[in-house]
């Protein structure tokens, strides 16, 4: 019986082990392969991304505590994170430097990956300040 090529279905001839009819079928094929992969990391990706900038505008906006639907709302997905921690023991969970901790049923407290976290949302916050500086500061020069 003679073997079918995996992407057009020509016969293969040849030996045994050959999977593909020739060289631009068995590139062909893998070409597919790795961009199925590449689709796999981009969606991730975006999915992982997305949760960082939901965090991070909350966080931006003095917000630290929201409930599990705000967060949906926002786009977040509870399956996607970078890394795990536990902290006075409790679970906190990572979208990059961003965190969150399930605080009771329904909220949650959002953190910075930070030893001193007070004074990294001092800083987060300190950044919404120097855009109005700047704005006033060009509207004055205008
Ligand atoms: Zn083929």
């Amino acid at each position: 019986m003679t073997k079918k090529c995996k992407v057009c279905s020509a016969p293969v001839i040849g030996r045994t082990d050959k999977k593909f009819c020739s060289i631009y079928c068995k590139s062909a094929y893998h070409n597919r392969v790795q961009s199925i992969s590449n689709n796999f990391v981009r969606r991730t990706d975006a999915i992982l991304k997305r949760n960082r900038r939901t965090l991070k505008k909350f966080l931006t906006l003095g917000i630290d505590r929201v409930s599990r639907q705000d967060l949906i709302a926002n786009g977040f997905c509870f399956k996607h994170f970078t890394s795990k921690e536990k902290q006075m023991e409790k679970k906190v969970f990572f979208c990059y430097e961003f965190g969150y901790a399930s605080c009771d049923a329904e909220n949650y407290l959002l953190s910075h990956h930070s030893a001193n976290r007070k004074d990294q949302l001092r800083k987060i916050e300190e950044k919404p300040l120097i855009y109005l500086e700047n704005m006033k500061k060009r509207q004055g020069n205008a």
